[in-house]
């Protein structure tokens, strides 16, 4: 069956109508070459690439030594990697107390059911508390001098993007500590840029009991708080964003960047357990850095050079929530507004999706948000892969990867992937001998065709401001040019 899907392809991929210079860039990338970059970095030698571990570290030196050999230029000065120096930060719950008074009553927390969140060490000895209470998101932010300082029992509906938000805004109030009903998790270190000036910050008690839910219902009137946060133990760490560029031929437009990235990462190894332990992250995401690494080959061999630069980025920390892309976002080493694309990519390489066999096909998050998924398009027809638009996929997954620290600051960014979801996504059975490598070809083939024109076009990509759901990232992009 499989043999018989394969010949169909192959025949609907021969009537090609590439220009010589295309077919020439696409051949370059071949099956082979992704199955070596792929087996290498999802290789249990490599340890599923933790944020931070030696397997990560081990991968960076790796995409370091391909750009060498295919003589692309440093990215970060002199060198290939851009440096973040981080904190690795634990907070330990040993010795963690919370008691809450109030007339006729009292609440203790397990300390195995709370978790902290952000702030330093902190004690609070029978300090007022202030109740705050959302029903909906449009209620009203308590005035300053009402929580400025004080311990703040806040209770809202399960969290959501708009509560996010408003929670950002009453931390911004600086209350001494927030305390809050929410989920708590096997305390994980977390990872903080390290500064040389740390602003003070209000540290998240989350607590996730039914006591507690009960008495922050039931308190009215006076109350007060005994907390004890121990203090977090911080761990200095090096992470790595790999970067080259090839520049552009254009005496103008080689001003304009445009950047290919995906992330390097993933979540390491699973704790306890019977048999392999071991998350590869093959398709999440050694698909996407080796589809970035046969883009940097495919355009480092060819003999012309397209007008705009190429940047071609690999990011730590994606799986630990966009922290190489944030970080890359605040510390550019290009400048934004010169920063024309990002075609991100991820999950490049099964087919097997949740949903049905993606063979020969290709997809994008923000499909029909920016210009590119026409690009994207157009290539297809040109090499027979189907790019289309994934019915709610598209959209709600624009915000679960890199290309969303771009978008942000009103660059048009997009996640091209061939499969959303998989049946090993974060599971130790996402190995590298699972892929479909010939089919991995032809999609890394078209996206290499869409890179050309869209480096090589007058005009650069945009956001298409038709769209409702680019109203924001429209706004970013007016701000990020207006302000010149
Ligand atoms: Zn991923």
């Amino acid at each position: 069956m499989k043999r018989f899907v394969l010949f169909v392809l192959a025949a609907a991929a021969a009537p090609a109508a590439l220009a010589p210079e295309e077919s020439r860039l696409a051949s370059v990338i071949s099956a082979d070459l992704l199955r070596a970059h792929v087996s290498f970095l999802a290789s249990d030698a490599l340890e599923g690439r933790d944020t931070p571990s030696r397997g990560l570290d081990a991968a960076a030196e790796y995409l370091a030594s391909q750009f060498r050999r295919l003589g692309l230029k440093p990215g970060a000065g002199q060198s290939y990697f851009q440096t973040a120096s981080m904190d690795s930060v634990q907070q330990p719950m040993e010795g963690f107390t919370l008691e809450l008074k109030w007339n006729g009553g009292s609440y203790s927390a397990d300390p195995s059911r709370a978790a902290v969140m952000g702030g330093e060490a902190l004690e609070l000895n029978g300090a007022p508390a202030v109740r705050v209470v959302w029903q909906s998101p449009d209620d009203p932010l308590p005035p300053r001098e009402s929580v400025a300082g004080k311990a703040v029992l806040l209770s809202a509906p399960a969290r959501s993007a708009a509560y996010t938000e408003k929670r950002r805004q009453l931390l911004a109030l600086e209350p001494a500590v927030l305390i809050t009903a929410g989920p708590t998790f096997r305390a994980r270190a977390m990872l903080e840029e390290r500064r040389t000036f740390q602003p003070r910050r209000v540290p998240v008690v989350m607590v996730s009991d039914s006591g507690f839910a009960q008495a922050l219902e039931s308190l009215n009137g006076a109350a007060t708080v005994n907390l004890r946060i121990p203090p977090p133990q911080r761990q200095p760490v090096d992470l790595k964003n790999v970067v080259a560029v090839l520049e552009g031929s254009d005496p103008k437009l080689k001003d304009q960047v445009i950047l290919l990235t995906a992330h390097y990462d993933h979540v390491g190894v699973r704790e306890g357990g019977e048999g392999d332990r071991i998350l590869n992250g093959a398709n999440d995401n050694a698909s996407g850095t080796a589809t970035v690494l046969a883009l940097a080959e495919a355009f480092a061999r060819h003999p012309a050079r397209p007008r705009r630069t190429l940047v071609f980025m690999l990011y730590f920390g994606e799986e630990k929530g966009l922290i190489g892309s944030r970080y890359y976002a605040r510390n550019p080493l290009f400048p934004l507004h010169k920063t024309a694309a990002n075609l991100n990519f991820e999950q490049m390489g099964r087919t097997d999706d949740n949903s049905g066999s993606r063979a020969g096909k290709l997809t994008a998050s923000g499909f029909d948000y920016t210009t590119l998924g026409e690009l994207l398009t157009l290539a297809g027809k040109d090499t027979g892969v189907e790019a289309f638009k994934d019915g709610s996929n598209s959209d709600s997954f624009f915000s679960r990867s890199d290309n969303q620290a771009l978008a942000d600051l009103g660059i048009p960014a997009i996640t091209v992937s061939v499969a959303w979801t998989f049946p090993d996504y974060h599971r130790p059975g996402d190995e590298w001998e699972k892929l479909d490598y010939e089919n991995m070809e032809r999609a890394v083939r078209t996206c290499a065709i869409a890179v050309w024109r869209a480096a090589n076009a007058d005009t650069a990509p945009q956001w298409i401001s038709s769209n409702p759901r680019t109203a924001r990232y429209v706004q970013a992009h007016s701000q990020l040019h207006g302000a010149r």
